[in-house]
């Protein structure tokens, strides 16, 4: 049975067909028309959703599609794009099954990332985990008895929206002190061109630190002490199997996680400190086109495994 999973990003769309055992065929990746209107994006998903199908010859049943900003997903409503303009409360998957004419499941792209970390990723055999996806902004997904946990209205999982501390700079949510606003990408590069000047990437500052430069491990060092703050507050909330690290920052892999895995086991409460397992996500670039293609699907057949 074949899925296609999309990855509707700011920058790109991803979308590809995925099997079962998430192998993903037909991979797509095209720019997101930066037009203003949202009926021309609309128009390329479906124009590519189509194109795939026809090229690859292969019965497809659904299409999963995670999207950069907060849904509704039993409604299958956007509420808005952080950093698409023009989206407003639009019903996109109406639209897309009245379009294609197959059945469409509709969920934000770390929702989507963590149920594919979940079946088939880094969080694998765990009935209680928590994604953190490190980017532009900092995401979270919380999987709780092998389950999505949305919260009262469809909107938890906020990880880069904790504060962490009482006063600190001011976030665009509104609050301030926030995590995003000091592990986000563009604040650990701005910590990085105070120090190594305008060039520096983030590639670039891994890079550094991995051949031992003092002054880039003490960013990453901050990053992830930074980071432990909220997630430690996380461990002894939920009492996590994992925390799976995604994202693109992620790519600092051990820069981040060995200081972030000490900070969790010496400071987190006991019992919580010794259980959860730190771990990097494991599904790459394909993430969010696997974790989209289960949508709707891993969580019915996880209901029924936890429904004795
Ligand atoms: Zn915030």
């Amino acid at each position: 049975m074949y899925t296609i999973g999309v990855d509707l990003g700011a920058t790109y769309i991803k979308m590809g067909i995925v099997d079962t055992r998430a192998r993903v065929y037909s991979r797509r990746k095209i720019e997101t028309p930066k037009s203003a209107k949202k009926a021309l994006l609309i128009d390329a998903i479906i124009y590519n959703i189509k194109d795939i199908i026809k090229a690859s010859g292969k019965k497809i049943h659904r299409v999963g599609i995670g999207v950069p900003g907060p849904v509704d997903s039993q409604k299958g409503i956007v509420h808005y794009f952080p950093n698409i303009k023009g989206w407003k409360e639009v019903p996109l998957k109406a639209i897309l099954q009245k379009r294609l004419g197959m059945a469409v499941e509709l969920d934000n792209d770390v929702n989507a990332m963590t149920l594919g970390e979940f079946t088939f990723g880094a969080g694998r055999g765990s009935d209680n985990l928590v994604c953190i996806t490190l980017g532009t902004g900092v995401g979270g997904g919380i999987i709780i008895g092998k389950r999505l946990y949305r919260g009262g209205s469809m909107t938890a999982g906020e990880i880069g929206h904790i504060p962490i501390n009482e006063f600190g700079p001011k976030c665009n949510c509104a609050g301030y002190a926030c995590l995003e606003r000091y592990v986000g990408n563009k604040y650990i590069l701005e910590r990085a061109k105070n120090v190594f000047g305008a060039g520096i990437t983030l590639e670039r500052l891994s890079a550094l630190a991995r051949s031992r430069d003092k002054k880039a491990i003490a960013i990453w060092t901050d990053v992830a002490e930074k980071l432990s703050v909220a997630l430690i507050g996380v461990v002894n909330l939920l009492n996590p199997d994992k925390i799976v690290i995604g994202g693109g920052v992620s790519g600092a892999g051990s820069l981040i996680l060995t200081p972030l895995a000490k900070q969790i086991k010496s400071r987190a409460m006991k019992d919580q400190a010794r259980h959860v397992k730190i771990v990097l996500a494991a599904l790459g670039p394909d993430a969010g086109i696997i974790g989209s293609s289960l949508l709707g699907v891993a969580e019915r057949s996880s209901a029924k495994t936890t429904v004795k």
